[in-house]
């Protein structure tokens, strides 16, 4: 009788144990941990989900101020980028930054030039980090000369006096792929990685995500249209940052048409991509804004992705390859596929 008293008190403590674990391990795999800081010139926002969240946030949050400083920036000294733009003579270049290079030099040419990896100096000259210059036409035409300064041979690269690579259109992008390298390994479950206007939507079952679209006619965080979709990464480019009002009463941006030299104009206000890849989606949003939408869809079809375009008339387009659900929210808006 005894024995069999100590053994149910047994199972019950056994029981409690289990209990015990499952309750905590539910409590860590839930555990979120949110933090904003600024890198590359931007708000990065994490918010990750489950089992060391913590640590995955110290890792991303480290791994994307590096990639800044180490390889990307324009301006850091130490910078990969940094030194290929200041020597006057060719530069062994990184295995990941001759890869990064072979594929944009690839989106180059099947954009058409729309996509541009060396328009340093024309970014340069009409300063827009600074409150904007309008230049003068010949200006312009001398920093679009320098363009064509910029040539990569297998992992070396040089650059011309006068020009200069720019990582600007695709970093924000490279650092999505280098947090969702770090969450695969880091036992998470779910995590929104926003590095300015490119999003990292990552989950380890097959989650759904609704995030907003900028709002072109707001400020900062208002939204126009609510994205829904799956694991991916989603870039936007839009016609409202850095902008300034030039002397001559017009508002001019940051994408640049290599074929002008002057801001796009090409019927958009924005253009948000969506595919697998965070340098893919960043480098094809700006692509895109200066292709518009018509010129757009062969591109997008080649690399696999899908976008959501608002024109000037104030409508949501859709790609024909969009498969997520797109609910316009406000009403100075229309169209926007629900699918
Ligand atoms: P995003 O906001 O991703 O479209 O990137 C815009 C930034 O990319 C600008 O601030 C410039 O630094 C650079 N940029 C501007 N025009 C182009 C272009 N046609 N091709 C590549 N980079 C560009
Ligand atoms: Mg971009």
């Amino acid at each position: 009788m005894r024995k069999k008293k100590i053994a149910a008190v047994a199972a019950v403590c056994a029981a409690v144990a289990v209990l015990a674990a499952v309750i905590i391990a539910d409590s860590l795999s839930s555990r979120t941990h949110r933090i904003d800081f600024s890198a590359m010139n931007t708000v990065v926002s994490l918010d990750i989900e489950g089992f060391r969240s913590q640590s995955a946030v110290t890792r991303i949050s480290e791994t994307v101020s590096r990639l800044d400083l180490v390889m990307l920036s324009r301006t850091a000294h130490g910078s990969e980028i940094y030194k290929l733009n200041s020597s006057d003579k060719p530069v062994v270049l990184s295995e990941q930054l001759t890869e990064y290079l072979a594929t944009l030099k690839q989106l180059e040419k099947d954009s058409g030039g729309a996509f541009c990896i060396s328009l340093g100096a024309l970014s340069d000259l009409w300063d827009l980090g600074n409150g904007g210059y309008l230049p003068s036409q010949s200006e312009i035409d001398s920093a679009l000369e320098t363009k064509d300064g910029f040539s990569v041979n297998g992992n070396t690269a040089s650059v011309a006096d006068g020009a200069a690579v720019d990582f600007g259109s695709v970093g924000k992008g490279i650092a999505c792929d280098s947090a969702k390298k770090i969450l695969a390994d880091a036992g998470c479950k779910r995590a929104i990685v926003a590095v300015g206007g490119s999003v990292l939507l990552w989950s380890k079952g097959e989650e759904s995500f609704k995030i907003g679209i900028r709002n072109p006619l707001g400020s900062a965080n208002e939204y126009a249209a609510v994205l829904e979709t799956g694991d991916c990464c989603v870039s936007t480019s839009g016609n409202y940052e850095r902008v300034f009002t030039a002397q001559d009463g017009k508002r001019y941006h940051h994408i640049f048409d290599p074929s002008t030299g002057y801001p796009a104009r090409s019927g958009l206000q924005s253009v948000t991509v969506i595919c697998e890849s965070g340098l893919m989606s960043d480098a094809l949003s700006t692509a895109c804004f200066v292709l518009g939408y018509e010129k757009s869809l062969p591109l997008l079809e080649k690399y696999g992705a899908s976008a959501v375009f608002i024109t000037d008339g104030n409508e949501f387009i859709t790609s024909p390859s969009f498969d997520g659900k797109l609910t316009v929210t406000d009403s100075r808006f229309s169209g926007g596929a629900v699918k």
